[in-house]
């Protein structure tokens, strides 16, 4: 599997994920003139991706999808619960529409959704597997809990939220208390010690590489996230670049393109 997130952040989310024989697209909520320049870098033609699929409906996630998928014919998939509401958002020709309520294939890739606690009507991560290489994506997660623990544990690699430094969110002043309330609650977003706690019970399931998602250009900055993770990690004799491997994804360019190598595919 070749993986890269293209952008992630509330100016748009999108990542993008092949197996051997086929081509994903996560969210998309980037100007199709991005995500074209980001696919062109990869080396991959728009018209050789087999799925988008959807997370759930807020804007920052599915802002780009009518156009790329109109464009170059894509079907989309999405959780039944969000079907009508996605009829009314997305202007695209309904064949193109795909709806689940449970894990399906995509050519070689296996696709688990389970069900992530946001405030949107329905909001899911999945579990993308070819074969025994298994990639994990969780982003707007009010809280880590132990149905979305147990369906990404063990993951080679996992995108996990780290949106929210909880002093930085209290003292921006262009939130209304509201806002605020909702971003921190339960249905909200993963403020960053909330991820650190988390990254701590998924290395000890033999996660070996997590990368910081929907890092807000409000309330957090890089440096602040990931050194609030990686010093609670080493409180928990966790070393970062020893025992994880963390690295970040970007609100306008492109991240690390990771590798996954199912066994049966390994040379040697
Ligand atoms: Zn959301
Ligand atoms: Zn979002």
């Amino acid at each position: 599997m070749r993986i890269c997130n293209l952008a992630s952040g509330s100016s748009g989310n999108c990542t993008y994920i092949e197996g051997e024989t086929t081509r994903v697209i996560i969210d998309d909520g980037k100007p199709l003139d991005y995500v074209l320049n980001a696919l062109n870098e990869l080396g991959v033609a728009p018209d050789s991706i087999n799925a988008i699929l959807i997370t759930h409906e807020h804007v920052d996630h599915i802002r780009g999808i009518a156009k790329l998928a109109t464009a170059f014919n894509i079907p989309i998939y999405a959780h039944i619960y969000i079907k009508e509401i996605l009829i009314k958002q997305l202007k695209v020709k309904e064949e193109l529409l795909n709806f689940f309520d449970s894990d399906f294939y995509i050519g070689d890739l296996h696709v688990v959704p389970f069900p992530v606690p946001h405030d949107s009507r329905y909001c899911v991560g999945y579990r993308i597997n070819e074969e025994d290489a298994v990639v994990s994506i969780v982003t707007d997660i009010g809280n880590f809990t132990d149905t979305v623990y147990e369906a990404i544990k063990s993951s080679a690699l996992i995108y996990l939220e780290s949106n929210y430094d909880p002093e930085m969110l209290m003292a921006y002043p262009k939130y209304p208390a509201f806002l605020k309330k909702r971003i921190a609650g339960n249905n909200g977003h993963l403020s960053n010690i909330s991820c650190a706690k988390a990254i701590e019970k998924l290395v000890h399931s033999g996660t070996r590489m997590v990368v910081l998602a929907h890092i807000s250009e409000h309330s957090n900055s890089v440096n602040l996230a990931v050194n609030t993770i990686a010093s609670y990690l080493e409180s928990k004799n966790i070393i970062p670049n020893v025992n994880i491997r963390l690295d970040i994804t970007y609100h306008e360019k492109r991240g690390t393109i990771f590798r996954l190598t199912p066994t049966s595919k390994k040379i040697g």
